[in-house]
């Protein structure tokens, strides 16, 4: 067993009126929210494919299905929470985890700080472990219009037993 191993993630979704804007477990105010089966958080989403990734275990809608109505509206925290388990069954911790969400409004550095507890309390790590960046997609394309949000992660997960 390899005592590293690096993931990677990616996840978007389109931005639409009549829905609450949740990043990262966080309920952003914000005249838009993102749309999906779940709450469409997709900071978690990309976290839960690069997790996946780094185990070769495929990927989030191979796990939870979109069609499945058990996870119609679902906390993302819950299916990180179900991705995380999947980890420490193999026998890994986190190493840290960075992360990038593209989104032209609103601001999101005020909240990155509580997104980054939300995260390390569901992963048992600590926020120092969890970096989050917000940038622009300087008005250009579908995220640059405000038609939609993107978030891409890549994640190192470290064997239980390295350094023991
Ligand atoms: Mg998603």
């Amino acid at each position: 067993m390899l005592p590293f191993r690096i993931g990677y993630g990616y996840d978007t979704h389109r931005l639409v009126e009549g829905r609450r804007l949740v990043i990262g477990g966080v309920e952003i105010p914000h005249e838009k929210g993102l749309l999906g089966h779940s709450d469409a958080d997709l900071l978690l989403h990309c976290i839960c494919d690069a997790l996946l990734g780094a185990l070769n275990l495929r990927d989030i809608g191979f796990h939870f299905p979109d069609t499945d109505p058990r996870y119609k509206g679902v906390d993302s925290q819950i299916l990180l929470r179900d991705t995380y388990q999947l980890v420490r069954a193999r026998g890994y911790v986190i190493g840290n985890i960075d992360s990038t969400v593209i989104a032209e409004r609103p601001k999101l550095n005020p909240h990155i700080p509580r997104m980054q507890e939300i995260i390390a309390s569901i992963l048992e790590t600590t926020p120092e472990n969890i970096s989050i960046k917000a940038t622009t997609h300087e008005k250009t394309d579908a995220a640059g219009r405000e038609e939609s949000m993107v978030a891409q992660a890549v994640v190192l997960i470290v064997s239980e037993s390295f350094g023991k």
